[in-house]
């Protein structure tokens, strides 16, 4: 009798601990649901804010920046081209040999390095120095494969891929609106990009020309172009989150100008800055609002990227730890130490298969130094995974649906004619974290009718970005004998 009064005290003590752990979560879970009706209204208000944002500057949170891009490749493109690509976790360089009429890709190769976190906080200078070296040690690479013409006073040409808001003032030249993603360099807003990059390679001799400055989603755009006809928006989602869209000139009233040939242009839309009175924010994604770099700011990509989910998943768990004592009676000092939960680990935890989820176990352990989980705890920090990834996921559906309406790609087309609208994606979030992107094409699949459905593909634009800048300094070259063959 003893024996079993001890047990049954055990397990109300242990389900009495329980109870304020599934209030927590249960409560979280039920603001960041997001049901159909919701997604659609946030569609509905992310078109409106895009014409908003057409229409004037300033119109809208989203700020529609136009990327001067005018001539998308078309497969003609020929010569060797370079590309930069700075703005996530790494920083890439890239050179192509470009065939020309039809032979595209003839040869390519990459760097890629590690961004120095000191440098993402540090000086426009120190940044710039740095890329210029790797640049230079890169070009000087150059071999068997690669060729350029012998007058060698001719500078070669780059397509800087710069994955910040830039106001464009053409195709090659624009102006830093804000930092976003870690980012904050002193005294480099409202300065010019290219003049920064351009300074530091003459520091060293670097004799090259940047004959485009495109953002990563832009890039994917016409890296998926060149591929594919049917590509109508680019969206990244990896630290980061933003899309961009091919729209006419009639539909921009703030276009000024001659308008190009093709009647279109590529609309970087920042929609990471995108805000709702459809989506809840919960006290959460307030406090890390608030202790970011830029708050107020980028306030949709903070729900959704790479950046951001296993942060938010950590404030989850200290508040679990802190209020119900998740972790027993001592909150485990590591789980105050803001972005030490990192997104990839989340999404090895949410990927765990095995039955008593090691992997869960083990993160725990070498990155908070929890010890000894139960399969209970386990079980539950799985169960907030899938709140958080799929809240984003289902947001980024959501926003993508908000570009078909825009482009009036959500219905069938009133005639015959088959109609086929392919969204290039790019992104280590969305590359790696599989049930993220899962859930986004379910989502998808569950806004859209059935037809529509059908006509939509999500397309995986591996490297898109650093290619497509490449490719739009071919089509922008300076040399007219690269554009035509
Ligand atoms: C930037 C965008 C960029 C996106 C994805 C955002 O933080 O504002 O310009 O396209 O990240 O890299
Ligand atoms: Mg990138």
């Amino acid at each position: 009798a003893g024996a079993a009064l001890v047990v049954r005290r055990r397990m109300v003590t242990s389900a009495a601990r329980w109870a304020p752990v599934m209030q927590i979560v249960e409560e979280f879970k039920k603001q960041c649901a997001m049901s159909a009706t919701r997604l659609n209204q946030l569609a509905n208000d992310m078109a409106i804010k895009m014409e908003a944002g057409l229409e004037s500057d300033g119109g809208s949170e989203l700020k529609m920046l136009l990327s001067y891009v005018d001539n998308l490749p078309t497969g003609d493109e020929k010569g060797l081209f370079y590309a930069l690509d700075l703005g996530g976790t790494n920083f890439r360089i890239i050179r192509v040999q470009l065939g020309g009429q039809g032979k595209r890709v003839v040869k390519q190769e990459f760097v890629e390095v590690a961004i120095p976190p000191k440098l993402m906080v540090g000086t426009v200078d120190d940044l710039f120095d740095f890329i210029a070296a790797e640049l230079e040690d890169f070009v000087n690479s150059e071999g068997e494969g690669f060729h350029f013409p012998d007058d060698d006073y001719r500078p070669r040409e780059i397509g800087f891929t710069f994955s910040f808001p830039v106001k464009q003032s053409s195709i090659a030249s624009g102006v830093l609106v804000k930092w976003t993603k870690g980012f904050n360099i002193t005294n480099m807003v409202g300065e010019d990009v290219v003049a920064e990059l351009s300074r530091a390679m003459a520091k060293r001799d670097v004799n090259m020309r940047v004959a485009a400055l495109v953002n990563d989603t832009i890039g994917t755009v016409a890296g998926a172009r060149y591929h594919d006809k049917d590509v109508v928006a680019g969206v990244i989602l990896g630290t980061g989150t933003n899309a961009a869209y091919i729209e006419r000139i009639q539909a921009i009233p703030k276009w000024r100008g001659t308008p190009p040939k093709s009647g279109e242009t590529v609309i970087n839309m920042e929609w990471g800055n995108f805000q709702s009175s459809h989506f809840t924010i919960t006290e959460y994604d307030l406090a890390l609002d608030l202790e970011s770099l830029n708050p107020g700011e980028q306030i949709f990509e903070k729900l959704i990227a790479g950046m951001y989910l296993g942060e938010i998943l950590r404030r989850v768990l200290l508040k679990l730890a802190e209020r119900a004592a998740l972790f027993g009676d001592v909150v485990p000092p590591k789980l105050n130490e803001p972005f030490i939960l990192k997104t990839p680990a989340m999404s090895a935890m949410h990927h765990d298969t095995s039955w008593n989820l090691r992997v869960v176990g083990r993160k725990l352990k070498e990155i908070l130094g929890i010890q000894n989980t139960s399969l209970k705890v386990r079980k539950l920090i799985v169960k907030l995974c899938d709140i958080i990834a799929y809240r984003g996921a289902r947001l980024a559906a959501a926003g993508i649906l908000g570009i078909l309406k825009k482009l009036g790609r959500n219905t069938l087309p009133k005639d015959d004619i088959k109609q086929r609208t392919v969204i290039a994606v790019d992104g280590g979030l969305f590359e790696h974290y599989t049930k993220f992107s899962k859930c986004l094409n379910s989502t998808l699949a569950e806004i859209l009718s059935k037809e529509v459905a059908a006509t939509i593909v999500i397309d995986h634009a591996n490297d898109g970005s650093g290619i497509g800048a490449a490719l739009l300094a071919a089509s922008h070259s300076q040399y007219l004998e690269h554009r035509e063959s």
